[in-house]
């Protein structure tokens, strides 16, 4: 008799974020513009017969979408329910049992989670720190992490969110390259670089055009962050169409509804108007947001996506007297290289206004 349940979950706890209600919500990266409008007018105009039906097995309306959107070919997109639904999927299709995500905290808390969901090792793999300012500061060796991914056998997944949750760096594109060349060059069963690329929106530049390109590189990506659909789930990846076809066995059918499908392709076919506008607001607001906080004797972490991640002496304190006041921001506790800090989304003005007044209340403890 096997045990239930299998001993790799028993410790797991479900995902628990403090989700009550707040007046200023800046704890999740959401986009607190709103949602995209042609997104919710396919929405509002849906056929009944749409909710009656099943949806296409696997969104081809919405692959065709990301292929136009983002000049790649259908046969080199996949979709998702959410991003989360695609990292889970990629995971099961590359790693064996017992073969390891390597990785570098602090990153994405699910990738440790998907990883023992899917019997798989979550190896973390630690940078060196470095006064020369010509080395790639405390990134860890792209030989190591591939050595961290990979089972006797070869195999198993490195795991990159670029730019990072919850630090925001965007590392350096020559060490995600050194990493893809290491991994590219262990044979048949080489690992897989899986670029969680959850907030490139945001960022100067990213690894599309490489995914589309290599059997070894697939990057995900989400309608949750600039396009403001969250609620709807909508993730897609891109990669070879051999790695593609294999994510997609892995992810089964109907995963993306048809109400999600709809918003989605509207929301990418027109990424002309609202797009740019929301992600320029959100690049301001980062940049006053940084400013303020730097002005106040704060140190926060240059940011390539939506959120700002500042270190505090107490973040259980500062995020409980923050919400107190009515405004939501993450913390994170002793997190490796940096200690306590807490992540605040980027909103419109008025809520970044209203997050340093509460900040300011706080000032002498924080
Ligand atoms: C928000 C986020 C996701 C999840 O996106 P969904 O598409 O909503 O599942 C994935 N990765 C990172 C790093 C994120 O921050």
């Amino acid at each position: 008799m096997s045990p239930f349940p299998r001993p790799v979950y028993a410790p797991l706890e479900p995902y628990a974020p403090d989700r009550r209600p707040v007046e200023v919500d800046l704890s999740d990266n959401t986009n607190r513009w709103g949602a995209h409008p042609g997104a919710m007018e396919a929405v509002r105009s849906a056929d009944p017969e749409e909710l009656l039906r099943y949806p296409p097995v696997y969104a081809d309306r919405l692959r065709a979408a990301v292929a136009r959107r983002h000049d790649v070919p259908v046969e080199a997109v996949a979709t998702g329910c959410g991003s989360d639904d695609l990292l889970d999927s990629a995971f099961r299709a590359a790693g064996e049992a017992g073969e390891g995500v390597a990785y570098m905290p602090p990153t994405f808390s699910m990738v440790e989670i998907f990883a023992r969901m899917n019997a798989l090792e979550a190896r973390p793999v630690f940078g060196e720190a470095s006064d020369d300012p010509a080395s790639l500061g405390s990134l860890p060796d792209p030989e190591a992490m591939v050595d961290a991914a990979a089972g006797p056998a070869g195999g198993g997944l490195v795991y990159i969110c670029r730019p990072n949750n919850p630090t925001g760096e965007l590392q350096p594109r020559g060490w995600v390259e050194a990493v893809i060349e290491e991994a590219e060059g262990r044979g048949e069963r080489s690992p897989i670089v899986l670029l969680d690329e959850a907030y490139a929106d945001y960022a100067p530049d990213n690894f599309l055009r490489e995914a589309a390109g290599s059997r070894r590189v697939l990057v995900v990506r989400t309608l949750s962050k600039l396009y403001g659909l969250a609620g709807l789930r909508v993730g897609f990846a891109v990669g070879a169409p051999e790695v593609i076809r294999e994510v997609e066995k892995s992810r089964g059918p109907y995963k993306v509804n048809r109400l999600a499908e709809a918003a989605a392709v509207a929301a990418l076919d027109d990424a002309e108007g609202w797009v740019p506008e929301i992600r320029s607001a959100t690049l301001e607001g980062r940049a006053r947001l940084a400013f303020e906080l730097a002005s106040r004797g704060y140190t926060p972490i240059g940011s390539s996506a939506n959120f700002i991640l500042v270190p505090v002496d107490d973040a259980a304190f500062v995020t409980a007297a923050l919400r107190q006041d009515g405004v939501a921001v993450r913390p994170f506790l002793e997190t490796p290289g940096i200690g306590d800090a807490i992540r605040i989304s980027i909103g419109p003005p008025e809520e970044l206004d209203r997050l340093l007044k509460s900040l300011d209340g706080l000032y002498g403890y924080a």
